[in-house]
């Protein structure tokens, strides 16, 4: 029998991911998964949902959040696990960022429009359907509907890409204003895969304003990212996490599958009562 084990970094349609929070939770009980951490993009509407379907399947749920942040040229994820996301002021907090997501998505549209991609707004906005950040997934899908291209890797070079004609960067919080955010509604800050985009020095200089764990484990992080960051979680006493940063498979997702990371459920334990203490 193998141990019970937890899955920290998940994604639900209320960003952009592919299943419905009660989906996933049904996937995640059907490969069993003990614990299931779900931090969608600058939201937390897929929770109250994922809280139901936890309850019927017997999952643990860890509410978390994944804030996209910015300093100089460095897109750095930051997750919170554990916040009062029903707290009133939360979310006029996490509007600003998501109608700049909106704002972002149209003007990307506006672009492909005048390269001559013939796609609507409106289409856009029905694939985005109840997700609560629109972003380049969606504009994406309406350009393969028109047949533009034949898959996501085209389109991404050819024009919705970093750098790419029709592409419109965003305006995002700083990682020190995110860490801020989540330490403000009760919530524990973890910066999220360092090894994609940020490094061990970066690490040590967030802890100044107040991170307090690491996502060691993730489907992108080989061995030695691993060993790397989990001795700096040792050596700056931070709390550790891991996740496969599941969104559902689609095709060229480079993102793992769920349940594919396996978190000891002893760094869940911990997580949790570091919450607890901040209450
Ligand atoms: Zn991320
Ligand atoms: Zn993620």
């Amino acid at each position: 029998m193998q141990e019970p084990f937890a899955d920290l970094h998940t994604h639900t349609t209320a960003s952009d991911g592919k299943l419905t929070p009660t989906e996933l939770i049904r996937l995640a009980s059907a490969r069993g998964v003990h614990t299931l951490g779900i931090a969608d993009h600058d939201t937390f509407h897929g929770l109250r949902e994922a809280q139901k379907a936890a309850a019927e399947a017997g999952i643990e749920l860890v509410p978390g959040i994944e804030l996209s942040c910015q300093e100089g040229d460095r897109d750095i994820h930051l997750l919170g696990y554990y916040l009062d996301f029903d707290h009133p002021d939360l979310e006029e907090r996490l509007s600003f960022f998501r109608n700049e997501r909106f704002h972002r998505a149209r003007k990307m549209v506006e672009k492909l429009r005048e390269l001559g991609i013939d796609i609507s707004w409106e289409r856009v906005l029905e694939i985005a359907g109840d997700a609560q950040s629109i972003g380049r997934p969606h504009v994406a899908q309406a350009i393969l509907e028109k047949g533009y291209a034949s898959s996501w890797d085209e389109i991404f070079e050819k024009w919705i890409g970093d750098h790419a004609p029709a592409y419109v960067p965003k305006a995002k919080m700083t990682p020190q204003e995110a860490i801020q955010l989540v330490l403000d509604f009760g919530g524990i800050p973890v910066i999220a895969h360092p090894a994609l985009n940020a490094d061990p020095d970066y690490v040590r200089h967030l802890t100044k304003y107040g991170l307090r764990g690491v996502e060691v484990l993730h489907s992108r992080h080989d061995e030695e990212a691993v060993q790397t960051y989990r001795h700096l979680a040792e050596e700056l006493g931070l709390l550790m996490t891991g996740g496969s940063d599941f969104h559902g498979i689609r095709e060229g997702d480079e993102h793992g599958d769920l349940g594919s990371v396996r978190v000891p459920l002893a760094w869940v334990e911990a997580l949790k009562r570091a919450a607890h203490a901040l209450q």
